[in-house]
């Protein structure tokens, strides 16, 4: 029996801590839960959005419309061959403490993705990933319902047009599907990626003499521990935009001027993905805050709530840091975080 529940606040729900109305709210935990809501907001004729853990987005007004908090628990070992398990998780599981159930299952392959925050039913939105590895690349289907009709839909691979933090469920197909389930393809032998970034130091500093599916889950843990704000402490959503991909000659037009400035090859070289956190440390806006909504000193890509800013605030914040980017580099940044 689904219960929906009338003027409630989002701060609990939203990893940035902000306070938000949600017209309706309802959590549902079963597909048929789901079908009877979805039949209830079409006479109601509200906007949806659906809600996982909530920390990918900004909430900067009250949201009129009914918000869907996805609940689907379970995960499950559906089958096995060879080389891989097949494991199939629900939407509403913990992508962390999913996680750490592939580590002590030995089930290769997401431990670089350790410490991620939110829901498995977000992950293939925006392809989420962390030191080498995105989902794309353990992805073997996904269970989906069309919000239209309710027919349950399933996708692969390719249907899903991952590219970078980005996926159709966030271009063509945006508000259409709610996802309900992810089944990952993981190793039975491991193919280790320790080459990104420090994790090959921690290691060390671990005392670790070989890799191992929870010595890097450690590693990986101890690195975001240091450097990024926990959001139990200081709101925020992550990096708050995407590290910009722009062609290789224009890369090096900038580094006549910039000499420093770091880049990525991506696509053969043809493009080159740049930190946006150096250039939004060049031009300035580490550790600045107004009022209570701040660029965060460790890591300047994650915009931070000290405690009561706005989600208007953060976003005004926003657009400033993208316009100063702009005027200096030419480089126009995008907005990683879903904002409504
Ligand atoms: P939400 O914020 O609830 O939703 C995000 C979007 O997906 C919304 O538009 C929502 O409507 C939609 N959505 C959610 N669930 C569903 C569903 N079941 N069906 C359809 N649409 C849905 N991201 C990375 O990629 N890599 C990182 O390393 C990373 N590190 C982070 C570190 C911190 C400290 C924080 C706060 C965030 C980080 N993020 C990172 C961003 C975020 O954790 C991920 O994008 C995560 O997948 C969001 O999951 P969520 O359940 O919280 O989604
Ligand atoms: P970092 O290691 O300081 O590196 C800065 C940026 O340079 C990263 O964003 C990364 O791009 C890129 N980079 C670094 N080494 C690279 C390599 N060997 N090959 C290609 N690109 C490389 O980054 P960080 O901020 O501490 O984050 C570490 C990892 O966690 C990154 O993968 C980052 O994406 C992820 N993370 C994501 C979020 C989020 O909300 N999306 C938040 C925190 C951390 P990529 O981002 O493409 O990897």
């Amino acid at each position: 029996m689904i219960q929906i529940l009338e003027n409630i606040s989002l701060k609990p729900f939203n990893s940035f801590g902000i306070h938000a109305l949600a017209k309706s709210f309802c959590s549902v935990s079963s597909i048929i839960e789901m079908q009877e809501l979805l039949e209830w907001n079409k006479i109601q004729n509200n906007p949806l959005l659906i809600l996982g853990g909530g920390s990918n987005l900004l909430f900067t007004k009250d949201y009129n419309g009914l918000v869907l908090q996805n609940a689907l628990k379970g995960i499950e070992l559906i089958r096995e061959d060879h080389e891989n398990y097949y494991v199939k998780a629900m939407a509403g599981e913990n992508w962390h403490q999913f996680v750490c159930y592939c580590v002590q299952m030995q089930y290769q392959g997401i431990e670089n993705m350790s410490l991620i925050p939110g829901n498995v039913g977000a992950s293939p939105m925006q392809n989420i990933g962390a030191y080498g590895v995105e989902i794309k690349d353990v992805f073997e289907s996904l269970e989906a319902i069309q919000i239209s009709d309710g027919a349950v839909v399933t996708f692969n691979n390719t249907a899903c047009e991952f590219g970078y933090r980005e996926s159709i469920f966030k271009r063509l197909l945006r508000n259409q599907f709610i996802i309900l389930s992810v089944v990952f393809k993981l190793r039975k032998t491991p193919v280790y990626n320790t080459s990104y970034g420090n994790i090959e130091q921690e290691l060390i500093n671990m005392k670790e003499q070989q890799p191992s599916i929870r010595s890097i889950a450690e590693a990986v843990i101890r690195i975001r521990q240091r450097k990024l704000p926990d959001p139990s402490k200081i709101g925020n959503a992550g990096s708050f935009f995407k590290n910009p991909i722009i062609p290789t000659g224009l890369y090096e037009e900038l580094k006549k001027e910039n000499k420093n400035i770091p880049g990525y090859a991506v696509n053969n070289g043809d493009y080159t993905k740049v930190p946006a956190a150096w250039l939004i440390e060049q031009t300035g806006w580490k550790g600045f805050r107004i009022g209570d909504a701040g660029c965060y000193p460790l890591q300047p890509l994650v915009l931070v709530n000290y405690g009561n800013a706005t989600g208007a605030e953060i976003f005004n914040l926003s657009t400033q840091i993208i316009e100063k980017v702009q005027a200096h580099f030419g480089i126009q940044l995008e907005r990683e975080v879903n904002i409504y």
